[in-house]
């Protein structure tokens, strides 16, 4: 599933190519994949036209600035794919959203979406609701190991699935979060209220440090993660935990270690997370 520096990837690559570009046509709505109750002709009424100011992104929702003040935004789900394609060609399979871009060269932007987990919304005025549920973001929003240590008092939930919970810090999900907590030496079970200072320490600069490096290296691409051109990224040659269950840590050679937290299959090392 996308994650933080895989939706960050797509929104740089969108963000050098579609500022100043207007909508010309609405090609393919899946109404599935819009909110409850949404009408799907609205999209194709309200899009033609609209200039594209801006690409933002919160945690792992991607929000087109439009003109007017209209937001569109892109959820990528487990399986969304947003890339800027060729016009004209069919649609290829599992292409749910196309939008007909206007420019020298007229462009097609288009979200796939094998799964359908994906969502699409058009909002005036401001951005989607959904936003607003959200905790900072994991990367770059303003939080501090402070903030942190505030956020996790208490809790007895397992720290990964504090992680995954966007509504404390959003953007990490279930490879991110494994890498965080194997490079914090953090167990993914231990109760997030039980760390020291020094921990939180130690995890608040492993959020930033993983996330960082998964936006460096241009995301992960274990299954089907490509950038807004269709390239995979390079962030899977370096997991160190999520997926290598039985393969010898990097840090201490014992075998790695599964467990499920919050439904979710989880590789960490026993020995040297605690
Ligand atoms: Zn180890």
């Amino acid at each position: 599933m996308p994650e933080l520096p895989e939706v960050e990837t797509i929104r740089r690559g969108l963000l050098e190519r579609l500022p100043g570009r207007r909508f010309v046509e609405v090609e393919q709505v899946e109404p599935f994949m819009l909110p409850e109750g949404a009408e799907p002709g609205l999209l194709r009424e309200a899009l033609p036209g609209r200039l594209i100011e801006d690409v933002r992104r919160h945690g792992k929702f991607l929000t087109l600035v439009l003109s007017d003040d209209a937001y569109l935004m892109l959820h990528l789900g487990m399986t969304g794919q947003v890339t800027l394609t060729s016009s004209g060609a069919d649609l290829p399979k599992h292409g749910r959203f196309a939008f007909l871009l206007e420019g020298d060269e007229p462009r097609r932007l288009l979200f796939r979406d094998m799964r359908k987990f994906g969502g699409v919304e058009l909002t005036f005025g401001r951005p989607t609701r959904r936003l607003e549920s959200l905790g900072p973001d994991a990367l770059e929003g303003e939080w501090t190991h402070a903030d942190l240590a505030r956020m996790l008092a208490g809790r007895t939930t397992p720290l990964k699935a504090f992680l995954l919970d966007q509504r404390r810090l959003a953007g990490i999900g279930n490879i991110y979060a494994d890498e965080i907590l194997w490079a914090a030496r953090l167990s993914p079970l231990r109760p997030a209220g039980a760390l020291s200072e020094d921990e939180v320490v130690r995890l608040a600069a492993e959020i930033r440090g993983r996330l960082a490096e998964g936006v460096r290296l241009r995301g992960c691409s274990i299954s089907d993660f490509v950038d807004a051109e269709g390239r995979p990224g390079g962030f899977q040659r370096t997991l160190q935990a999520y997926g290598r269950q039985g393969e010898p840590c990097a840090r201490c050679g014992r075998p790695l270690d599964r467990t499920v937290v919050a439904g979710r299959g989880t590789g960490y090392c026993a020995v040297c997370q605690s």
